[in-house]
């Protein structure tokens, strides 16, 4: 156990991860994370049982009820959308309404990527645009209230596959992974964990439902927010709604599935400045830039740490490696900043003063008023040697430093290209 400034906190000894991580993580005795124990749980689990465990589960929502889709499936051109829809349509060769919450920030690349989702796999897809005007005035009270510039994204894209369930009467919603059974091994993959309002509200939204956002904002009105309000139990219960999450009953491997999308379906990828894995968040201006860096600021580490964190858990690079990786990224600049500030119509000095006042002061230590000493979790976290190892990703296109939001795209894909 390492004694530090900010009590007694615990390293796993084989990921980057420690005790302290806003999901929970418990360190046994053997000084080895949740998430890594249960991890080994995908060397261990027979996959051919757990699939057919799958196949039985979704061919009673086959064709239910004479409805023209047998379920949902939540995309948004980055993250796991395309093998979520690979597994649903050709493996399970089921007919899902995608569904796509508009976050505002879209790259061009997360755009041309939905557009291809929808042309190579011959989806519906149904998009979720909440008037523009709300969602600046959400964003704006979350963020200086929550420290959260992205609430508005998780509650939305959270609750539409949910409400749409309800709506048009298609109970089985099919998501990728589960966060908290992947990163830090809240449940095993025997627990077939599935959604729930409880999860969403607790991880997803950091404990604030819209009804609460109401009532600690003065300026956010019912009318505001409605569309971010879960349906009610009787509603859920009534259609049947339940989410069941991919992770459970495949050997879930990101950047292996990312790799076969790149392959089978040209999913497009592109460097981001503050990691190396270049194709979870392909579809958003912010999440990898201004939002990692208020993860930093708050929680002593970023996006980086998890997802090597992941890639130490399949072997892909050794500890001291990502560590170094880890120390190199978290200090890169956070890009187009100005460009959601223009959004917003905030101004980028103030917004970087009041951001100040989320630094975590375990990690962040002020010497004058713009000076700074970050001693953040990497550096806290021991390396006995400089590692070398390397970890490749295919980086297929590029995001232009002048490049603007797409508020609503439709995009190009390269389907439509050929014709
Ligand atoms: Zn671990």
């Amino acid at each position: 156990m390492k004694k530090n400034n900010y009590g007694n906190i615990k390293f796993c000894k084989k990921c980057l991860y420690s005790s302290y991580h806003p999901l929970g993580i418990v360190i046994n005795e053997n000084g080895i994370c949740s998430g890594c124990q249960i991890h080994e749980e995908k060397n261990t689990i027979y996959w051919p049982n757990k699939w057919n465990e799958l196949k039985k589960l979704v061919n009673d929502y086959k064709l239910k009820k004479n409805n023209f889709y047998d379920c949902i499936v939540p995309v948004c051109g980055g993250k796991d959308s395309f093998f979520t829809v690979h597994v649903v349509k050709n493996l399970l060769k089921m007919n899902p309404l995608l569904v796509c919450y508009n976050k505002y920030w879209n790259t061009p690349i997360g755009i041309k990527n939905l557009s291809t989702l929808r042309i190579k796999f011959n989806c519906d897809i149904l998009f979720q645009n909440v008037n523009p005007i709300k969602v600046k005035k959400i964003t704006k009270a979350t963020l200086y209230k929550l420290g959260s510039m992205y609430w508005h994204y998780l509650a939305g894209s959270t609750v539409f596959p949910v409400q749409v369930s309800v709506k048009y009467k298609i109970p089985l919603i099919i998501w990728g992974a589960h966060q908290g059974l992947e990163q830090v091994g809240m449940y095993s993959h025997y627990d077939n964990v599935e959604m729930t309002r409880r999860y969403r509200k607790n991880h997803d939204l950091m404990g604030i439902e819209a009804e609460n956002l109401i009532e600690s904002s003065d300026n956010l009105k019912e009318s505001d927010i409605f569309q971010y309000f879960y349906p009610d139990d009787y509603q859920l219960h009534k259609n049947g709604t339940r989410g069941i999450y991919l992770g459970n009953y495949i050997r879930w491997d990101v950047k292996k599935q990312h790799e076969l999308m790149i392959k089978l379906y040209n999913y497009k990828t592109f460097k981001f400045n503050r990691t190396v894995d270049c194709y979870d968040f392909v579809d958003s201006f912010n999440y990898m830039n201004l939002h990692d860096k208020i993860k930093l600021f708050k929680h002593g580490f970023s996006k980086i740490t998890d997802q090597l964190s992941r890639e130490i858990r399949f072997k892909r690079i050794d500890r001291d490696s990502a560590l170094k990786i880890v120390r190199k990224c978290e200090k890169k600049e956070s890009l187009f900043e100005k460009n959601f500030c223009e959004w917003l119509n905030i101004d980028l000095e103030s917004l970087n003063y009041f951001l100040d006042t989320l630094k975590n002061k375990n990690f962040w230590v002020q010497k004058d008023v713009t000076n700074w000493k970050f001693k953040g979790l990497s550096y806290l976290n021991m390396t006995k040697k400089n590692g070398n190892s390397k970890i490749k990703y295919i980086q297929n296109a590029k995001l232009k430093k002048n490049a603007k939001y797409i508020i609503f795209g439709k995009g190009i894909s390269d389907f439509n290209e050929v014709l």
